[in-house]
């Protein structure tokens, strides 16, 4: 049966089952080309897409487009890249091939049609993943499959945001379950007081490295355990507990039941850190030896990410709680009811304290870091009473900068511009400071009409986005009116984050009537798209949400101000490949990096930040915008309006002049020169190439080569 049409059926089919198709713009391009609606309807699943085209179908567009040789070399290109074995990991990272690097994280952000993550934790571990992969370091990652995933998010007709749950449709994505050695469907055991929790495996490839997904909708379980992986934080402490007691020590049991010993353990966040606990017992059992000793070693090998400034965001569960959940696995350890609580609190004489995982995790990892420069500050002052005896720059908390997959948020337009103009090979280059240099050689003009060609791509985007939800709300004005809303020629600014009160999505809408002036502008307007989701249970942050959505559906505004519904993976990339300016205004400091403004520099847009997180960093005069001068306030409210002051400031001194200020051909060439020095200086610096790359030097390898001196 090797009929051509077949052929190109199977090959597509194999290349859906490797998500290493999400960062290769000329396999996306296969799909999209094959059917373009299809491939929108079905959300850009691949799976999906070829349950609903015959494989006659595609020969015949196939042949009608030329896509034969496309599709062969995407697939060659594919085995080719999963062969490959002369790789950066393959030449520094040679003590991590037995025993490789095993992440841990509640969620994970690869793709919108694997809806496992809530935003920017689950971005960068997908991001992390990705990289990884690119670069050969032997690593699995190991999460949990939301039946239901997050929300995805609708506005009521007066903002107010509604969440909707969907079940995945799991023959829908590329799982496979995992077997045991036996070659049954492997299903773990955890032993609690409030019954047997158990859970089956998938795994998820992602170019060379694995994702594992534990998925506790399992026959046995209770009705209540089988819904215990349904969506991604929901629920109350004794879910959170549950999920957690799953994610961690359900993880560390894969590993046990497919003979994969760690190298490392690297807890992205603390909700995995029961993994240290079970690694613990492991230990003691196989090599007889007592839980103090047990625990010295594991914690050599275990790196621990915080992700949370505020203190007050970590997990942390009573005691009772705790005893029903893990009190047979603690028995287990022969550790007390007191010493089992010791290791989450603080202070271990204090018996009202809760179990904290970031504190669990922190005592228990020779290596932890935070995500930032300023957050590494931020986290050795809040953590200082677990080092008492230590002043605050002795607290062992480092810090390791985020940064973002390049291939995945790059415009497939500026990968081509790139390839043109710095050689087709770019991408083997990235990671280098001297390729980044050349963006230079670029012509202005060139670069500036990729942009608007992208910035185009968005509104249309953003227009048939919001005729949806027009449709749905019945706004019928602006509906008539849909193709004269949002304008290319306008500067154009993004703002999409989670609207917690903290991150103040609306500082810009502080003085109205300053900002009525900018959008009203008759010779240099600007309007500004915004996205993003609450908190399903922060009420502050929903109203916050909603007084941004009523802005924007004030009619003297419609045309330029716009709210756009359910921010995900693919809206965030719309928007940081198509804005002009990236707007990001948290209360300085308790944005702990905030990787989005790395995508949209990429892509040549500018941010406008205050300085904080990896902005505090990033920004040095001249390649974006700053908001302030990274001043403080110990009054939240003085400092908002302080901030709100700096930002329009900036707007009408700075942003707006820069950006209208044209040459003769309408290009604004000295806006571009921040576009390039902004690629230049930052394109490779905030790349998780480097993040990861980071991450191997300075704690994968030390913490792998700690345990291997220890094992001799
Ligand atoms: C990148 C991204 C985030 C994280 O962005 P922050 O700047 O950290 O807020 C959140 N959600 C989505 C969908 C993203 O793509």
């Amino acid at each position: 049966m090797t009929s051509p049409n077949i052929h190109l059926h199977e090959r597509l089919r194999v290349l859906a089952q490797n998500i290493w198709w999400t960062w290769h713009p000329e396999v996306i391009s296969l799909f999209s080309d094959l059917h373009p609606q299809l491939w929108r309807q079905v959300d850009h699943n691949p799976i999906a897409f070829l349950d609903q085209i015959t494989p006659e179908q595609i020969e015949e567009r196939a042949s009608a487009l030329v896509l034969h040789s496309r599709i062969n070399y995407a697939f060659r290109r594919l085995n080719e890249y999963v062969a490959k074995d002369r790789t950066w990991g393959g030449t520094h990272c040679g003590n991590l091939n037995k025993r490789p690097v095993v992440y841990f994280s509640a969620e994970f952000g690869l793709h919108e049609s694997l809806p496992i993550y809530s935003g920017g934790l689950g971005i960068l571990a997908g991001d992390h993943l990705k990289s990884a992969s690119d670069l050969g370091i032997p690593l699995i990652g190991i999460g949990l499959l939301y039946q239901q995933g997050y929300f995805s998010q609708r506005l009521s007709k007066d903002g107010w945001q509604e969440e909707n749950y969907v079940n995945l449709q799991i023959n829908n994505l590329p799982l496979k379950t995992v077997l045991d050695s036996s070659g049954q469907p492997l299903v773990l055991r955890i032993e609690t007081r409030s019954g047997l929790l158990q859970a089956r495996v998938w795994k998820l490839q992602v170019g060379r490295v694995c994702l594992m997904l534990l998925d506790s909708n399992v026959e046995g379980n209770s009705t209540e355990d089988r819904e215990l992986t349904s969506r991604l934080y929901g629920g109350d402490n004794k879910l959170r507990i549950r999920q957690e007691v799953l994610l961690g020590i359900g993880g560390a049991r894969i590993l046990q039941a497919l003979n994969i010993s760690p190298g490392v353990l690297h807890l992205n966040e603390g909700h995995s850190a029961f993994a240290i606990l079970e690694e613990v017992r492991r230990i003691m059992e196989y090599d007889q030896i007592p839980f103090y000793r047990a625990h010295r070693r594991v914690s050599l090998y275990t790196v621990f990410t915080t992700h949370t400034p505020v203190a007050a965001g970590h997990d942390r569960f009573p005691p009772d709680l705790v005893e029903e959940h893990l009190g047979i696995f603690r028995e287990k350890m022969g550790l007390s009811h007191d010493d089992f609580m010791a290791l989450g609190r603080v202070n271990p004489q204090d018996r009202s304290e809760p179990f904290c995982m970031t504190v669990l995790a922190l005592k228990t990892s020779r290596r932890a870091n935070g995500v930032s420069a300023i957050h590494g500050t931020v986290s050795r002052l809040a953590w200082n009473s677990l080092w008492p005896a230590r002043s605050e720059k002795d607290v062992p908390i480092g810090h390791i900068t985020n940064g973002v997959h390049v291939l995945s948020w790059l415009a497939p337009q500026m990968y081509q511009l790139f390839g043109t103009r710095l050689g087709q090979d770019w991408p083997t280059r990235m990671a280098y400071p001297d390729f980044w240099e050349r963006i230079s050689e670029i012509d202005d003009g060139e670069l500036w009409e990729t942009h608007q060609s992208l910035k185009m791509r968005l509104i249309r985007f953003v227009r048939r986005r919001l005729q949806l939800q027009s449709e749905r709300q019945c706004h019928g004005d602006t509906l008539k009116q849909i193709d004269q809303i949002l304008d290319p020629d306008v500067l154009t600014i993004g703002c999409a984050r989670r609207f917690a009160t903290y991150k103040r999505g609306d500082l810009i809408l502080s003085q109205p009537e300053r900002l009525a002036k900018l959008i009203e502008d008759a010779h240099r307007p600007i309007q500004i798209i915004f996205a993003g989701k609450s908190h399903p249970r922060d009420d502050d942050g929903k109203r916050l949400l909603q007084r941004i959505a009523q802005y924007s559906y004030n009619s003297a505004h419609v045309r330029r101000i716009v709210f756009v519904e359910n921010y995900d993976y693919n809206v965030a990339r719309h928007l940081v490949q198509g804005v002009d300016v990236w707007l990001n205004t948290p209360r300085r400091p308790l944005e702990a990096c905030g990787t989005s403004g790395q995508k949209v520099l990429l892509n040549g847009g500018l941010n406008l930040s205050v300085l904080d997180g990896w902005w505090n960093e990033a920004y040095d005069g001249k390649n974006g915008f700053a908001v302030g001068h990274g001043g403080m306030h110990n009054d939240p409210d003085e400092q908002y309006r302080r901030d709100a002051e700096y930002l329009y400031e900036t707007l009408e001194k700075e942003v707006i002049p820069l950006y209208y200020d044209r040459g003769t051909e309408g290009i604004p060439h000295h806006w571009v020169q921040r576009m390039k020095h902004a690629m230049q200086t930052l394109g490779w610096r905030f790349s998780a190439d480097r993040m990861v790359k980071d991450y191997a030097e300075s704690s994968y390898l030390p913490a792998a080569s700690a345990t291997s001196a220890e094992m001799e």
